[in-house]
């Protein structure tokens, strides 16, 4: 391994919050064998189902009226935010700042929703088409019916989580009629658990963390003919559903008047558990923008495992603990030791770097939000606003002068993706609030 990288593992080792830029990036994106695999068409199809249950979801969740039985989130510009940044700082932001608010959408109040709920309506139109209770052309409000609901109520759909993957498949899962069990991991919190008690979700709760979850629950499904297990580490329907995020994204800026060019170039930050969200979105970006989008992930200090993963070439046959790191972090839904299968080998050619961020900077970027723009978003949310602050890191100086950037920062645009938020209770975000 190059110096340059060994050098990063000994800056996770010491929790120190560091930037790795990927030496593999490739401007024009290779042919890999996920590219066949996962093509342009793909997405679309994808999309199309969205938009075919898009009647549904309308009837059964009326808080998607909005936007048109989609779960999708607004675009929204941040300059309060950026100027108390520069200020707190003492450092120039080039670019304009937008909020990507997926810590307010619907169903699950995180990015969860996207992948969690395509993948289940995945499942139910193939049930439905299977058992002859539907067919492509019909209105899918039908599916609401008691008769087709007790053909759903057969099927059982089981899922590990950390907590927001297991509220978005449970939430929805219970709707459509599914028999759903979640197994959680120690990190969930607890009121999670309540919520998806209180709609008759079955949750069922580990001493350890989110891989002995996944485990025990991927063990119980396959003893069942009759279950579905959802699989976040391996899971092509999730990545899928996270994927057409861009397309509307597409259409947000461009109904903003903002340009993505070569002279204009999009930064995009995400945050990155297991990888599925960050890396679907990042796909889904990369067929649309190609070269002028520039995704980075962002990772606690305490589970870096995506960037683990990637630097050292070995994704998922790589964990936190193989170096020593202990994964106890405030942000629940990056609390991950152990990468996805091939998010990381789908991004080799196509993410520019992996940042990462202690806890107690995460609060700060919260509260400084809140007091900002009156936006509340959870921990785990507020990790992207770290990319900002480091336009001066050498490592990310090179990668602009690397990709002639140099000239075009002041015209950059920079989207944090805020990933969740919604659901947490009150009493939760007043502790978050006040947290030093
Ligand atoms: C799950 C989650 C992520 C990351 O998604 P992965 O698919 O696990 O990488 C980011 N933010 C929040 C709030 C999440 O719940």
């Amino acid at each position: 391994m190059a110096q340059n990288q060994t050098d990063v593992i000994k800056e996770l080792q010491n929790y120190k919050e560091t930037l790795w830029m990927n030496p593999n990036y490739q401007t024009e994106s290779a042919e890999t064998e996920f590219k066949n695999k996962l093509s342009p068409e793909k997405i679309e199809e994808a999309r199309q189902r969205l938009l075919r249950f898009a009647p549904y979801l309308i009837e059964q969740f009326p808080e998607t009226k909005a936007t048109n039985g989609l779960v999708e989130s607004p675009l929204w510009p941040i300059p309060k935010m950026k100027k108390a940044l520069e200020h707190l700082n003492s450092a120039a932001i080039a670019g304009d700042v937008f909020i990507k608010l997926d810590s307010q959408l619907a169903i699950a109040g995180s990015v969860k929703g996207r992948g969690g709920v395509y993948e289940v309506l995945t499942l139910a139109e193939r049930i439905a088409l299977e058992n002859g209770l539907l067919s492509p052309d019909d209105d899918y409000q039908k599916l609401a019916d008691s008769k087709i609901k007790e053909v759903f109520n057969q099927y059982t759909i089981q899922v590990g989580s950390t907590g927001n993957l297991g509220l978005s498949i449970g939430i929805i899962s219970a709707k459509i009629g599914f028999k759903v069990i979640v197994h959680m991991s120690s990190d969930a919190k607890e009121w999670k658990k309540q919520l998806l008690r209180e709609k008759d979700v079955h949750v069922i709760e580990y001493e350890n963390d989110y891989s002995e979850a996944v485990e025990a629950g991927r063990k119980q499904s396959d003893a069942d003919p009759k279950s579905y297990f959802i699989d976040d580490e391996n899971s092509v329907d999730l990545f899928l559903g996270y994927a057409t995020a861009a397309s509307y994204l597409q259409k947000q800026l461009e109904d903003a008047n903002i340009e993505v060019s070569e002279a204009k170039p999009l930064f995009v930050y995400l945050p990155c558990g297991v990888g599925g969200a960050p890396g679907g979105i990042t796909y889904g970006l990369k067929q649309i923008f190609g070269d002028h989008v520039h995704c980075f992930f962002i990772e606690p200090t305490k589970a870096p495992c995506m960037l683990l993963g990637m630097a050292t070439e070995k994704h998922d046959k790589v964990s936190i603990q193989d170096y020593g790191i202990d994964g106890r972090t405030a942000a629940d839904g990056l609390a991950v030791g152990r990468p996805s299968s091939f998010i990381g080998k789908v991004m080799t050619p196509l993410l520019s770097g992996v940042f990462t961020v202690e806890d107690s900077t995460l609060f700060y970027y919260l509260q400084t939000l809140y007091q900002s723009e009156n936006v509340f978003i959870e921990p785990s949310a507020a990790a992207g606003f770290i990319g900002l602050l480091q336009q001066d890191n050498s490592r990310f100086q090179t990668y602009i002068h690397k990709q002639n950037l140099q000239n075009k920062m002041n015209d950059a645009t920079h989207i944090i993706w805020a990933t969740g938020g919604r659901l947490v209770p009150n009493e939760e975000r007043d502790r978050y609030l006040k947290m030093s």
